[in-house]
């Protein structure tokens, strides 16, 4: 029986039984293996990191889409820097007049996900209301004009082509980009294993946003308990919405979803001692 071993930490990881290796290629930018696996369904990993599962996604697409989109209340643009599996795009574009820009820097992922992980994208990329970029994510940021509501940073980990979307310069242009009341949310890594992802983080954060924090979600393939995700804005008053509130937007919008609710909106910004104390540091 065929495995695959995630090679993201050295002296801990996860092996997936394989029914089959739907395709592995070397892009211009990173390794990418689309299998199906005996538990998680297929599986993206982009060198040697698990990315997304057709198992587990909608716990990651649904906490880092719907919770900056409906605290804000009253988005209309949305860009979303990486994301090329499109299980972002797909929740965001569930929100009615919701405009969303993706920028990608390997179209080979997107042409990948449309043909082995179409349930992720569901249609998605072909949107009346999506915009498609192939490009460097911060070169966008650092180069376009216009402002966004929301900034989704739905990036590979600080390794690679990713790294760059971890930089100050980085999230100092992304401030630039959001019209005022605007909220960043970025995917921060599990700090149980990748403490300094979170310490950088909310380091590199502070300097440039009112007010910054983190909220978590529960990920099964993304090993070492909770993952941060980062909480950047310009209103500070965007993260305290009454449950009551996020209730009624969300009951608005008639969602079905496998891991989202009010409950769990509000509730993950309540962060456990061991990551508080890594941002005390
Ligand atoms: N959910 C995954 C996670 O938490 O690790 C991330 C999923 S998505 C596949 C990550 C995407 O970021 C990849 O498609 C990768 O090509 C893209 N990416 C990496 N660096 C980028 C950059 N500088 N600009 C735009 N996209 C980038």
């Amino acid at each position: 029986m065929l495995t695959f071993e995630e090679t993201l930490h050295l002296h801990w990881g996860q092996v997936f039984k394989v029914r089959r290796t739907l395709l592995h290629e070397r892009t211009e930018f990173q390794d990418l293996v689309v299998f199906e696996s005996e538990t998680f369904g297929r599986v993206l990993a982009l060198d040697g990191v698990i990315q997304t599962t057709e198992a587990d996604e909608a716990h990651y697409h649904e906490m880092l889409a719907h919770v900056p989109i409906l605290a804000h209340g009253n988005a209309r643009d949305v860009l979303i820097v990486g994301g090329g599996d499109g299980g972002i795009l797909r929740e965001v574009v569930k929100h009615p007049g919701v405009n969303a820009t993706l920028v990608e820097i390997d179209p080979g992922v997107i042409e990948m996900s449309r043909k082995h992980l179409p349930s992720l994208s569901d249609g998605a990329f072909d949107h009346p209301r999506a915009r498609v970029v192939i490009g460097d994510g911060a070169k966008f940021v650092a180069g376009a004009a216009e402002t966004f509501d929301v900034i989704i940073v739905d990036s590979t980990d600080p390794h690679g082509p990713g790294a760059v979307l971890f930089s100050e310069a980085f999230y100092a242009d992304c401030r630039r980009r959001l019209a005022p009341g605007g909220i960043m949310v970025t995917q921060n890594g599990v700090p149980f294993l990748q403490p300094d992802e979170l310490g950088h983080g909310w380091r590199r954060l502070r300097s440039h946003f009112d007010d910054v924090w983190f909220y978590v979600t529960a990920v099964p393939t993304y090993l070492g308990g909770l993952m941060t995700l980062g909480w950047a804005s310009l209103d500070p008053a965007c993260r305290r919405q009454p449950v009551e509130s996020i209730r009624s937007r969300f009951d608005a919008l008639g969602l079905k979803t496998r891991y989202y609710t009010p409950d769990i909106h509000v509730g993950s910004f309540a962060l456990p001692r061991y990551i508080q104390d890594l941002m005390a540091e």
